[in-house]
């Protein structure tokens, strides 16, 4: 099985040697790290624009959340 070719990403090829979420974001931006160069969610899957330590607006607070409850 062949594994998208973009560093650190270890999902299977869903074309263009590019997984589902970067092949997606290839053929909506012509290229598929156009997402991290403008800071988005670090979540997979999410690509809200990002807000604060790595995470959009929704994740952030969920993320608080999470810390508090600990
Ligand atoms: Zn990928
Ligand atoms: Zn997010």
């Amino acid at each position: 099985m062949k594994i998208c070719m973009i560093e650190d990403c270890e999902k299977p090829v869903a074309g263009r040697g590019l997984c589902h979420m970067h092949y997606k974001r290839w053929a909506r931006h012509g290229d598929p790290l156009t997402t991290k160069v403008r800071k988005v969610c670090q979540v997979e899957g999410c690509e809200s624009p990002h807000l604060c330590k790595g995470y959009c607006e929704k994740h952030y607070r969920k993320m608080r959340k999470e810390l508090a409850a600990q």
